[in-house]
């Protein structure tokens, strides 16, 4: 497949190592009002930077508070921004991209206590480790990603209806998933109270569309600007004024019934498979998986986020679900 061009780049972050919290790249914003606990992730992959040009944008925001008394200060609570994959993002090379989404295992795998305790030591584990305490702390959690495939803006709300109720309060992207959850690994945004339907707590993570789509940024900020309003923590007037794409006259939700995982590294689609492409026909042989044939489980069946890169036994190669409207 041709690379797509890179319309955005890496932006730089080395001046906001030092954090004012003791661990590298976090930075919190407390208000003297008493509110929620918020966190917003940049970098979970490290090639995944519209969320690092997100978070570079609201710093600046942060910043005009200080020195013009105009931007961003938190009105309420207390508001935690985390460059987490750092050591990946800096791997960056504009040659071969794809390979800054982590260092030796997939961040976002590993934040069950059972894999942050295990006597496994990788880049990744020894991060989210560090990061724990902030993400246990929090009451909400905004997690910003992009695809690796052209796809619309979709808003993963875990496994847990609440988050898909909240992104609705939230309003933005046009699109909700609910999933079964990663058989890999579980992610940040289904740790602890996020994925208990009795818990206050929610978690969405944001997939801001392409990786290098200038595009992803606008998506990222516009995301950003809406959670911190729906938070508590921003003034809804700062929030209308930051605003950068219209609301969406609707959100449809797709619920996921199963993740296709490769069973064979000689694995390949045998329909289009790009965007969110629907399958009208259940039965309809989807994929080749060496002896295995995947095939449609009901009507109107929606391949969600495909990977059309070589398959690897284990690997997610698409998700099968409908949509609920
Ligand atoms: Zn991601």
């Amino acid at each position: 497949m041709p690379q797509p061009p890179l319309e955005i780049l890496p932006p730089p972050i080395a001046h906001l190592r030092r954090g004012n919290v003791g661990v590298d790249y976090v930075h919190r914003f407390a208000s003297a009002r008493p509110g929620p606990e918020v966190l917003v992730q940049a970098l979970t992959h490290g090639n995944e930077i519209c969320g690092a040009h997100a978070l570079l944008w609201l710093l600046e925001q942060v910043e005009q508070v200080e020195q013009v008394e105009q931007g961003f200060a938190p009105q309420r609570g207390a508001l935690t921004l985390v460059l987490a994959n750092v050591a990946a993002f800096e791997r960056f090379d504009a040659q071969a991209p794809h390979r800054s989404r982590f260092v030796d295992e997939d961040m976002n795998r590993v934040w069950s206590d059972e894999a942050l305790q295990a006597p496994i030591d990788s880049v990744e584990r020894r991060r989210a480790r560090e990061l724990r305490p902030f993400v246990d702390e929090a009451d909400f959690v905004l997690d910003i990603h992009s695809m690796h495939e052209d796809c619309q803006a979709l808003m993963v709300c875990g496994t847990a209806d609440k988050n898909a109720a909240y992104a609705r309060a939230l309003g933005v992207p046009g699109l909700l998933l609910i999933d079964t959850g990663h058989p890999a690994g579980l992610r940040m945004v289904e740790r602890g109270g996020f994925s208990d339907p009795a818990s206050p707590r929610r978690a969405l993570l944001v997939e801001c569309g392409q990786h290098w789509q200038r595009a992803s940024v606008d998506v990222a900020i516009d995301t950003l600007v809406r959670f911190l309003a729906l938070t508590g923590l921003a003034d809804a007037d700062w929030a209308q004024q930051h605003r950068r794409l219209p609301t969406p006259p609707r959100q449809r939700l797709v619920r996921v019934t199963e993740a296709v995982v490769a069973q064979s590294a000689d694995f390949r689609f045998l329909l289009p498979v790009q965007g969110l492409a629907v399958v009208p026909q259940a039965g309809t042989p989807i994929a080749r998986d060496g002896e295995r044939t995947w095939l449609a489980p009901y009507d109107n069946t929606v391949l969600v986020m495909p990977s059309t890169q070589h398959a690897r036994p284990g690997n997610t190669q698409v998700r099968l679900g409908r949509y609920e409207d």
